[in-house]
C-alpha cells in the first residue's frame, strides 16, 4: 500500500500573452525576426540559403550573429549554445555566456560569426561507433540555418549538426539532411516527366506523439520507472483499458492545466501544435502539431520531448516516452506521416485533379511501396531498439513485419493497372492527355479517410503513408532518413528505367506505365490488407518473403547488408564507415538498455521484493505454528500460501543468480554485436521470467506491507 504523498489540485496553467497568432514563434529567430535585426542584404543572402540551400558566405555570418545576439539578449538570453542530436537519443548542449571581459574591468556581450556557424565541443564521451580515436576526440557543430534558432529558458540554441573531426556524421541531423536533399533530387528528376516547372521536392513530417503522465510522488518510489523508464514489475490492475472509457474521454484538470502549459511553450517555439487527446490506455495522450518540412519537424518533436518533461514537472507529474512502460496495455509509439511535396504546391502522395496529377500520383505511389518492398528489413532496423521491441510484434500497433495497406480503392486501380494489357490500354485525348482504359475515374478520386487499417505498420491514409512502427522515444530522423533513402533510390532507378524505354522509341507515358506495371508485379508481397496482428498474417507474410526477424540485434545487421551499402553509398547519405559506426552505436545501445534493465531487476528482487515477500510468510509461519497450539483449528489454507510464496521467492532467488551470471558470460564478449546477441538471448528473457513469479506475489502479499505502487495507482491517480 502506497503512502504517497499526491497532491491532486491542478498546478494553475500559465496564463498566456494574448491569441496563439500573438505568440507564435516569439522565442524563435523566424524570418520576421530576421527582418527586423538583419539588414537587408543579410536577410536576402540568408533567405537564399534557407531556401535553396547554398552555402552561407562567412562574413555574411557575423552579421547574421550581430543580429541573432541582438533580438536573444533582448529577448532575455544570457547564454548560447550549439543544440546538436548526438547517437544517444535527445539532444545535447553546453551552455556558454555572451557576456565576456572587456578588458577594461568589465563584461561585454560577445558573439561572432565564428561561434555562431562553428564550435567544437569536447564530445570525446558522445557514442560514436569507433570513429573517433580518443586522440582525434574532437568533433565539430556546425549551423543548420535551415532550422531557426530558438530561446529555451534563457539560453540561445543553436541548431548544428556534429560531425567527427574526419568529417563523418555523429549525430541524426547530417544523414537527415542528406537523405532529404537525395529524395528532393531524385524526386525532382521525376516530377520533370510531368511538369518541367518543378524545382524542388519537398519531404514532410507529421508526427503523432504518443506519451504516459505518471503522479511524480509515486513515480519517485518506483525505482524502475525512475531508472528505466517502465515498469519491471507488476500485476495488471482489476480495471484496464478494457471499457476503452479513456480514449477520447474528458482530459483530467490536472492533465489538462499540464497540457495547455505545453501547447503555450511549444507555440512560442514555434512548434505548431495542434491535436490533443487521450489515448486509448489509462494516463496515455497523445499530441500532434501540424506537419512540416522533415528536418524541422525532427527538431521540433526533440524539442517537444525535452519540454515535455521539464513541464511536467511544474504539475507533478512525469512524462513516460517509453514504448511500453506498463505490461498488458497499449505501447506508446510516434506514428510518422509522410509525404512528398513539390515547391509547385502539388502533394506527390495525393491524387490530383487531372490524369496527368493522377499518373504522377501513381508513379510516386508505386515507387514509395517498391522501395518498402525491397527494404522492408532496413525500414524495420530502423525502428527497432531495446525499447520498442516490447511494441513490436507483441499483439498491438504495429506487428514485427513491415507491410503496406493502400486500401480498397488505391488497391483496385493498382490491380487495374497490373491486369491491363499493352497499347489498348493506354489513350490518348485530344489534348494529349494520358487516360488509362478502366481507371478512368481517378481524376476524381476522393480518398476517404475511413478505409483504414490500425494494425499496419505502413499505411496510406489517402494523400500521405503514416509510419506507425516508430517508437514513442525515438528520433524520427532515424525512420525518415531510412524511408526518404530508399524512396530516392527507387526513384532513380524508375528514372532510368523510363529512360532507357524513351531511348528506344516508347512514348514517355507508354514507358512510364510500363515500368510501374513491372513494380506493381514485383512488389505485390508488400501489400497487405488484412489483419497484421494474426498468426496467419506472421506464417503468409514468410511465405511471401517479408522480413519476420524480432531480434533487435540480429535487425541492425540490415544497416550493413551488400546492397544497402551500395544503397546508402550511392546516394551519399551514409559511407561504410558511418554505417559500421551506427550499427556498433546501436548494439551497444541494445546491451546498455538491456544491462540497466537486469541489475534494477536484480537490486529491486533482492532488496525489496523477496525481504518483504519473506516477512510475510514469516507472519504466516507464526500463525500457523501459533494455530497448531490449539486444537480443532485448520491451517491448511494458510500452509498452502506459505507453499506458494516459498516456490515464488526460490523460483525468483534463483532466476536471478543465472541472470547475472548470465551477464557476467556477456560482459566478457568483446565483439559489440556478440554481445548484443548474447544479451538478447541469455539475459534479457530472464526479465519477463523472473517478474511471472513478482507478480504472482503481489497479488498474495498483504497489500499493507507492500511498498511498491501498484499499476492502479500508477494509471488510475492524475
Ligand atoms: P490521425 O487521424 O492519424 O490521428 P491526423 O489527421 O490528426 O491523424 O494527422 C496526423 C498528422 O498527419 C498531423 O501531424 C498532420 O499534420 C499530418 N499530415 C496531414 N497531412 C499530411 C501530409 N500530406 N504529409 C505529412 N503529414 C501530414
Ligand atoms: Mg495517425
Amino acid at each position: 500500500m502506497v503512502d504517497a504523498a499526491i497532491n491532486h489540485t491542478a498546478v494553475e496553467p500559465i496564463a498566456p500573452e494574448g491569441r496563439p497568432s500573438d505568440y507564435f514563434g516569439d522565442k524563435v529567430f523566424n524570418r520576421a525576426a530576421m527582418r527586423k535585426y538583419l539588414d537587408k542584404r543579410t536577410y536576402a543572402i540568408l533567405s537564399e540559403t534557407m531556401d535553396k540551400r547554398t552555402p552561407l558566405p562567412r562574413e555574411v555570418a557575423d552579421s547574421v550573429a550581430a543580429g541573432m545576439r541582438q533580438w536573444a539578449l533582448e529577448h532575455g538570453a544570457d547564454h548560447y549554445t550549439h543544440w546538436f542530436q548526438p547517437l544517444t537519443g535527445g539532444t545535447a548542449e553546453k551552455h556558454d555566456a555572451f557576456a565576456e571581459p572587456d578588458g577594461d574591468e568589465g563584461v561585454l556581450e560577445e558573439f561572432s560569426g565564428k561561434l555562431l556557424v562553428q564550435q567544437e565541443p569536447d564530445a570525446s564521451s558522445f557514442p560514436n561507433g569507433g570513429i573517433r580515436n580518443t586522440f582525434e576526440a574532437r568533433g565539430y557543430s556546425a549551423w543548420d540555418p535551415t532550422s531557426p534558432a530558438f530561446i529555451v529558458d534563457t539560453t540561445l540554441c543553436i541548431p548544428t549538426v556534429f560531425i567527427a573531426y574526419t568529417g563523418e556524421a555523429l549525430d541524426y541531423k547530417v544523414p537527415l539532411l542528406r537523405a532529404v536533399t537525395a529524395v528532393d533530387n531524385a524526386a525532382t528528376e521525376v516530377c520533370h516527366y510531368f511538369d518541367k516547372n518543378v524545382q524542388r521536392v519537398v519531404s514532410y513530417l507529421g508526427w503523432e506523439q504518443e506519451y504516459f503522465l505518471v503522479d511524480e510522488s509515486l513515480w519517485a518510489i518506483r525505482p524502475d520507472l525512475v531508472l528505466t523508464g517502465r515498469t519491471l514489475m507488476g500485476h495488471e490492475s482489476a480495471k484496464n483499458q478494457q471499457l476503452e472509457d479513456h480514449y477520447f474521454g474528458a482530459i483530467p484538470a490536472r492533465v489538462m492545466a499540464f497540457m495547455k502549459d505545453l501547447e503555450y511553450e511549444s507555440l512560442k517555439l514555434g512548434i505548431p501544435v495542434k491535436t490533443r487527446h487521450n489515448e486509448v490506455a489509462p494516463n496515455q495522450f497523445e499530441l500532434a502539431p501540424v506537419y512540416e518540412e522533415a528536418n524541422l519537424a525532427n527538431d521540433h518533436n526533440q524539442l517537444l520531448m525535452t519540454i515535455m518533461d521539464k513541464i511536467a514537472r511544474r504539475h507533478r507529474f512525469r512524462v513516460l516516452l517509453h514504448e511500453k512502460p506498463f505490461k498488458g496495455i497499449n505501447g506508446s509509439g510516434k506514428h510518422n506521416n509522410w509525404s512528398l511535396g513539390t515547391d509547385t504546391g502539388v502533394n506527390l502522395l495525393g491524387p490530383g485533379k487531372t490524369a496527368s496529377e493522377n499518373l504522377q500520383f501513381i508513379t510516386f505511389l508505386v515507387n514509395v511501396i517498391s522501395a518498402v518492398h525491397k527494404y522492408n528489413g532496413l525500414l524495420k532496423a530502423s525502428i527497432m531498439s531495446a525499447t520498442n521491441a516490447h511494441r513490436l510484434g507483441a499483439n498491438e500497433a504495429p506487428p514485427a513485419i513491415i507491410s503496406t495497406f493502400l486500401g480498397s480503392q488505391v488497391s483496385g486501380v493498382l490491380d487495374k493497372l497490373e491486369a491491363s494489357r499493352g497499347d489498348d490500354a493506354i489513350r490518348f485525348d485530344a489534348k494529349n492527355v494520358f487516360k488509362m482504359s478502366g481507371i478512368s475515374h481517378i481524376p476524381t478520386l476522393l480518398l476517404d479517410n475511413t478505409d483504414r487499417n490500425r494494425t499496419s505498420p505502413f499505411a496510406f491514409t489517402g494523400n500521405r503513408f503514416e509510419f506507425r512502427a516508430v517508437g514513442s522515444s525515438d528520433n524520427c530522423a532515424e525512420a525518415m532518413i531510412v524511408l526518404n533513402s530508399v524512396v530516392a533510390a527507387e526513384l532513380r532507378e524508375f528514372k532510368v528505367a523510363v529512360d532507357a524505354k524513351i531511348e528506344a522509341g516508347a512514348k514517355k507515358e507508354k514507358a512510364i506505365y510500363e515500368v510501374l506495371k513491372q513494380k506493381i508485379k514485383a512488389c505485390k508481397a508488400i501489400r497487405f490488407d488484412g489483419n497484421g496482428y494474426s498468426d496467419e498474417w506472421k506464417a503468409e507474410a514468410a511465405r511471401r518473403g517479408l522480413d519476420c526477424e524480432t531480434s533487435t540485434p540480429l535487425m541492425i545487421d540490415r544497416y550493413l547488408d551488400k546492397d544497402t551499402v551500395k544503397m546508402f553509398g550511392d546516394l551519399g547519405v551514409f559511407s561504410k564507415v558511418e554505417l559500421d559506426a551506427r550499427a556498433e552505436v546501436k548494439w551497444e545501445t541494445y546491451t546498455k538498455k538491456i544491462q540497466i534493465e537486469s541489475r534494477v531487476l536484480g537490486d529491486l528482487t533482492m532488496n525489496h521484493i523477496v525481504p518483504i515477500a519473506s516477512k510475510y510468510e514469516a507472519m504466516l509461519l507464526d500463525k500457523v505454528y501459533k494455530m497448531s497450539q490449539i486444537p480443532g483449528l485448520n491451517a491448511s489454507a494458510d500452509i498452502l500460501l506459505i507453499k506458494k510464496i516459498q516456490d515464488h521467492t526460490a523460483a525468483i532467488q534463483k532466476m536471478t543468480d543465472d541472470m547475472i551470471e548470465a551477464r557476467k558470460q556477456a560482459n566478457h564478449i568483446e565483439d559489440q554485436r556478440a554481445k548484443a546477441v548474447a544479451y538478447h538471448d541469455t539475459v534479457a528473457v530472464f526479465l519477463d521470467k523472473i517478474r511471472y513469479h513478482i507478480d504472482k506475489l503481489e497479488e498474495i502479499v498483504d497489500d499493507q506491507i507492500w511498498p511498491l505502487p501498484k499499476y492502479r495507482e500508477l494509471l488510475f491517480i492524475r
